[in-house]
Parts: structure tokens; C-alpha cells; sequence
């Protein structure tokens, strides 16, 4: 692999109206990232600026990933997204360079969101051997972050975690992940707004979501779409047999749902 290929980089078209729910998470993140960047005379009267970075903690699937690119797709910026596993596993030795490289692109290709995905996988519990090279990756990430603080570039990182009892302590710091944001799984109401966000412009046929919501407790918006998904497969199926376009039923997503069970609940236990 070389570089490029494990640095996906876009201009994401999601907003904060395809993430269902989470309202408490986007307000800080607009207040903290948006606003400062649309309006920045308001935000300089309190010493403010654009930029900085935030970290997305929780279980998988509930939407770290979709919620960072949409950050992008409201302030019209590009989206780099970096698996810091990939990084270390293939750069052994030359990492520290390689992520300068990618915050010296940012710069570049600003605004831009960097995301860093299993922040984790830096520092925590892991063999001996790697611990070195581990330290010297963090380090450079904090310099890196530190410098993003200096310099106002509107550049912004989100990174992210499952396990932040894993994450190294000196990112946890003030100053450097400034703002620590908790990705909770949906609560039922917003299991709806997932569903029916998953739902939209599918042909239908009186569907209760709301009694979907209901039976769905602990499942992430990935689990959701997958009960999504699994119904349009069996629409499509009699559709196939008719010939005929067929509506999704509220039967379709009572048996997809049969066969599919909340991931969340683990993460909690
Ligand atoms: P991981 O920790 O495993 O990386 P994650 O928290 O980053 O998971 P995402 O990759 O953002 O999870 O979510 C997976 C998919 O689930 C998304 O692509 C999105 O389609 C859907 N999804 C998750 N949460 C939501 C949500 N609140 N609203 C709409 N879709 C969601």
C-alpha cells in the first residue's frame, strides 16, 4: 500500500440533517466548530477561533464516523480520514513523518476535517516492543495538535474511540482533544428519526416505526440500517417473483429484525 490508499480523502455531501438524533452532540459541535468558522467576528470578542479538534467516544456503529464527515459537509470542507492501525502497522519507524505529512495537507486542502479513526491503537495496553514507536506517534500527534491551537488554520480533528479507557493519557489533557463528546446509542425516539432517515424515498406500505423503535433497545444507527436493509432484500425478493415493484412492510422489518440483535449491549457490560 503506499501512502494515498490509507488516507481516504473527499468533500463529503452529508449535513447534520442525515444524522438522526444526537441532537446535545451536534449543538456543541456547532457551537464549537460551526459557528466560529461562519460568524468568526462574534467569537474573536471572546477571544475565539475556528479550529481545534474533539473526540468521539462510544459504542461501535453510533455514528463517530457519520457525524465527523457530516461536520465536513456543514462547513463545505474536505474530510481526511485516517485508521491509525493502518498507519502503525505499515509504517513501523516512519509514522511521526507520515502523519506531519497529513496535517501539512490539511493545511494545503483547508478547511479540512481530519478524522482519526481507533485512536486507541496509539499507547494502552500493547506489547512491549511497540511501546517506543507508540510514544513517538503520540508525541508527534500532540505537537500536531498543539500547533493546530497556535496557528487558527481551520483545520479541525475529530478522532475517535470505542475503548477510551485505552487512550493514551496525555491526549486526554486539556488543551489537546479539547472537547470530550460521549456518542451514546439512540434513544427510542431517535431510533425513529434513524429508520425513517434510512427509510426515506423507499416504496412503503403502512410501516409503524414507532413500534419498531420500541422493540429495537439498544441497537446502534449501523444495526438499524441493517434491519433496513434486510427488509428492502425481502421486498426486492417478492418483487423479483411479481415482477411488480413491492412495497417494504411493516412484516419485512418485524423479520429482519428476528435475525438481527442490538451490538451495543456488550460495550455496556
Ligand atoms: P465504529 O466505532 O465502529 O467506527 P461509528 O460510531 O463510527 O462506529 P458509523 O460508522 O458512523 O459508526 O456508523 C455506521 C453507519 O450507521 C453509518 O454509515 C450510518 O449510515 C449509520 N448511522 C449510525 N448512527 C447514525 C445516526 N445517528 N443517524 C443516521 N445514521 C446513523
Amino acid at each position: 500500500k503506499d501512502d494515498q490508499s490509507l488516507i481516504e480523502s473527499d468533500k463529503p455531501k452529508e449535513t447534520f440533517s442525515d444524522v438522526g438524533g444526537l441532537e446535545d452532540v451536534k449543538k456543541k459541535i456547532r457551537m464549537n466548530f460551526i459557528l466560529p468558522l461562519q460568524q468568526p467576528e462574534l467569537f474573536a470578542a471572546y477571544g475565539k477561533e475556528a479550529g481545534g479538534s474533539l473526540l468521539l467516544f462510544g459504542p461501535p456503529g453510533c455514528g463517530k464516523t457519520f457525524l465527523a464527515r457530516a461536520v465536513a459537509g456543514e462547513i463545505d470542507a474536505n474530510f481526511m480520514h485516517i485508521e491509525l492501525q493502518a498507519i502503525l502497522s505499515i509504517y513501523t519507524g516512519q509514522s511521526e513523518n507520515n502523519l506531519h505529512d497529513i496535517f501539512e495537507k490539511a493545511r494545503e486542502n483547508k478547511p479540512c476535517v481530519i478524522f482519526i479513526d481507533e485512536l486507541d491503537a496509539m499507547g494502552g495496553s500493547r506489547h512491549q516492543m511497540r511501546q517506543h514507536h507508540d510514544r513517538m506517534l503520540v508525541n508527534q500527534l500532540l505537537l500536531e495538535l498543539d500547533g493546530l491551537q497556535a496557528e487558527n488554520d481551520n483545520v479541525f480533528v475529530i478522532g475517535a474511540t470505542n475503548t477510551p479507557w485505552y487512550l493514551d493519557s496525555a491526549l486526554r489533557r486539556p488543551g489537546r482533544f479539547n472537547h470530550l463528546v460521549f456518542v451514546p446509542p439512540p434513544e427510542e425516539a431517535e431510533r425513529q428519526t434513524i429508520l425513517g432517515l434510512k427509510i426515506a424515498g423507499k416504496p412503503t406500505q403502512s410501516l409503524n416505526l414507532s413500534r419498531i423503535a420500541a422493540e429495537t433497545k439498544f441497537f446502534s444507527g449501523a444495526d438499524l440500517e441493517q434491519l433496513v436493509s434486510d427488509a428492502v432484500e425481502f421486498a426486492m425478493e417478492r418483487t423479483f417473483e411479481t415482477g411488480e415493484i413491492q412495497p417494504i412492510t411493516h412484516d419485512d422489518l418485524k423479520k429482519a429484525l428476528k435475525s438481527r440483535k442490538a451490538t451495543t449491549l456488550e460495550w455496556f457490560s
